[in-house]
């Protein structure tokens, strides 16, 4: 695949969920970035019927993929939000906040996810003027892009659970990248130590629900059994109020 995590293949967190799906049976020619090459490829691995590739809006190149393209922002006019930082799957944005922001052309892919997100509309997609890489060159290129990907995944799991800038895209199924980050040596190893201070955060904010709740109940029943006094209700507040102090005891 081309690992330009695009998301084209209907598949938003990238190229290894469209490849699991594949192999559960979804047809093999999605992967518009790929183009008919990619297409044929897989319908040859996969030993199934060759498909027509999906069309591209650009032109096909001679290598018989779509026309591959740069994103370039329009520094003058970037207000430095960092939401393309955060976008950009292969990290190939760099800026800070309130700063102008610019793309490293070297590593963009040209995979659009930086432009939705832009309040100011400031980037633009330009053709890649660059000769096709050869064979060897694009094998690099997708192994350099699927190592920044696994890298960008664990900045951002770090970055959901800190709150440190925007964060402009759906969670990523980090499970998976996980999964696989631990078959393959040549990318960052995913650690599902950040699942586990997730899981503490949503029990932190359960807890609170529950406090806030727990508290509610408890002001309604003092004031019902300061007006009047009822034999359930005084103990439904007396469990009310012990679940409260075991929860602030933890
Ligand atoms: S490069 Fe192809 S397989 Fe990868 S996300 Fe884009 S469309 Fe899907
Ligand atoms: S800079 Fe934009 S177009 Fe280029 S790889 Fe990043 S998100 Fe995709
Ligand atoms: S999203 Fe647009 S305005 Fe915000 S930092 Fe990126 S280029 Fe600049």
């Amino acid at each position: 695949m081309p690992q330009t995590q695009c998301g084209l293949c209907g598949h938003r967190d990238g190229c290894l969920p469209y490849a699991k799906s594949m192999i559960e049976g979804e047809a093999a020619n999605k992967c518009i970035p790929g183009g008919q090459p990619v297409a044929d490829a897989l319908a040859q691995l996969l030993n199934r019927p060759h498909l027509k590739a999906e069309q591209s809006i650009w032109p096909i190149q001679s290598d018989g993929r779509p026309q591959r393209m740069k994103a370039i922002i329009r520094e003058d006019e970037c207000i430095g939000c960092t939401k393309c930082i955060s976008a950009c799957p292969v990290d190939a944005i760099i800026g800070s906040g309130k700063l102008m922001h610019t793309v490293l052309t070297d590593l963009c892919t040209g995979c659009e996810l930086c432009i939705p997100p832009c309040p100011v509309d400031c980037i633009d997609l330009v053709e890649d003027r660059e000769p096709l890489p050869t064979i060897a060159e694009r094998n690099n290129e997708q192994q350099q892009l699927r190592q920044r990907y696994y890298a960008h995944i664990q900045r951002e799991e770090q970055r959901s659970i800190h709150r440190k800038g925007p964060i402009v895209r759906a969670e990523i199924d980090t499970d998976l990248f996980s999964q696989f980050s631990h078959w393959l040596e040549e990318v960052p190893s995913i650690a599902r130590v950040e699942q586990a201070v997730k899981t503490v955060a949503s029990v932190d904010a359960k807890t609170t629900i529950e406090l806030a709740k727990l508290r509610t109940q408890i002001k309604k029943l003092e004031k019902q059994l300061n007006i009047r006094a009822d034999q359930q209700k005084q103990t439904q507040l007396e469990q009310l109020q012990l679940r409260l102090n075991q929860i602030l005891e933890v």
